[in-house]
């Protein structure tokens, strides 16, 4: 366990493995200055109702400014800050400042943030999570925890113990990148889920694999039967998007609608481009799923 072997464990340098591992540590090393020296940042993407077209929350994205590397991908320092333990004080951080940014800047829209498996694990998080909605004031009912299937798998009943205890207090919960983790479909009916987000590498593909599309219609009715949202992650252009709409889909966020951005550069409103191609597809004068239905 790399929480409890620390920096007192010997490392066994595989060959050729030397210059990975030397990079983790040198992640996890600078990560514990980072915190205190202000080097984590929020960055906020929007998600938009397609049957009103307008923005209805925000994710929470960690970036990390680090001196000398420039900005580190959390897909790179999320997984180390995992096997060391220190995911736990970062993601304390992320909620209280999420939260913070919810009761001053994001006042009219609901904020999603991610959980880790190993935050989700610790056993104060439930009372962490009530702490920080205490602090900052936001009503439960405006605050959105994103896991991933990989939460649920390890031990499944404390995990619906602990989101039962979450859904008392009243925040949402969402399952993130649905479809790619080890999960199984009786997830979705053991599971309180107020939303499922469909993983982008469905909506990336839907155009041109028709196992995607179906995948993604699927989740939609799912979704409906289950009366949760459906949110679809990774729309990168107006023909998916119109894709989605078409499909009942409820959600949908990805750069099309809006880069992740700090406060200071928040996108408050959702492209021309996109509200004019939702009216058209009203007006039902886009072809644009042809392509979807061809089999390949
Ligand atoms: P995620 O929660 O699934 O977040 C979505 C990721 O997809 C984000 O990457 C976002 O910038 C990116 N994305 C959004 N729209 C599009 C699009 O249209 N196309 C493409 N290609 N990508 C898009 P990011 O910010 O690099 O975060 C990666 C992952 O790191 C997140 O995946 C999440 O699992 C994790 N993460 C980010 N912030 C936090 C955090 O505060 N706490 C924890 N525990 N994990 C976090
Ligand atoms: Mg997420
Ligand atoms: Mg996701
Ligand atoms: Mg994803």
């Amino acid at each position: 366990n790399a929480k409890n072997g620390g920096r007192h464990t010997y490392c066994v340098f595989q060959p050729g493995m030397g210059d990975e591992v030397r990079q983790r540590r040198a992640l996890e090393k600078d990560m514990n200055t980072a915190l205190s020296a202000g080097e984590f940042e929020l960055f906020f993407q929007p998600r938009m109702c397609l049957a009103s077209a307008r923005i209805v929350s925000y994710e929470a994205l960690i970036r990390w400014n680090h001196p000398e590397r420039g900005l580190v991908s959390p897909a790179e320092f999320i997984p180390v800050a995992e096997a060391s333990g220190q995911i736990v004080p970062i993601g304390k951080y992320v909620l209280a400042e999420a939260l913070r940014i919810a009761s001053s800047t994001i006042t009219t829209a609901s904020i999603s943030i991610n959980v880790s498996p190993v935050q989700f694990r610790d056993r104060d998080f439930v009372d962490d999570v009530r702490r920080a909605i205490e602090t900052s004031g936001v009503p439960a009912g405006r605050i959105e925890l994103e896991i991933t299937e990989n939460t649920l798998i390890e031990d499944d009943a404390r995990a619906l113990a602990v989101l039962t205890r979450l859904k008392e207090i009243g925040v949402n919960i969402a399952l993130d990148d649905f479809g790619v983790g080890y999960s199984s479909l009786s997830y979705l009916s053991r599971f309180p889920f107020d939303c499922i987000k469909i993983d982008r590498s469905f909506v990336s593909e839907a155009q041109r694999n028709y196992g995607s599309l179906a995948i993604i219609e699927t989740v939609v009715r799912l979704g409906k039967a289950l009366k949760m949202r459906v949110v679809a992650e990774g729309v990168e252009d107006t023909e998916k998007l119109c894709l989605l709409a078409q499909r009942g889909c409820h959600e949908a966020q990805g750069y099309l609608i809006g880069m992740p951005a700090p406060t200071s550069k928040l996108v408050r409103s959702i492209p021309e481009e996109v509200s004019e191609a939702l009216d058209r597809l009203k007006f039902g004068g886009l072809q644009v799923f042809e392509a979807a239905n061809q089999k390949n």
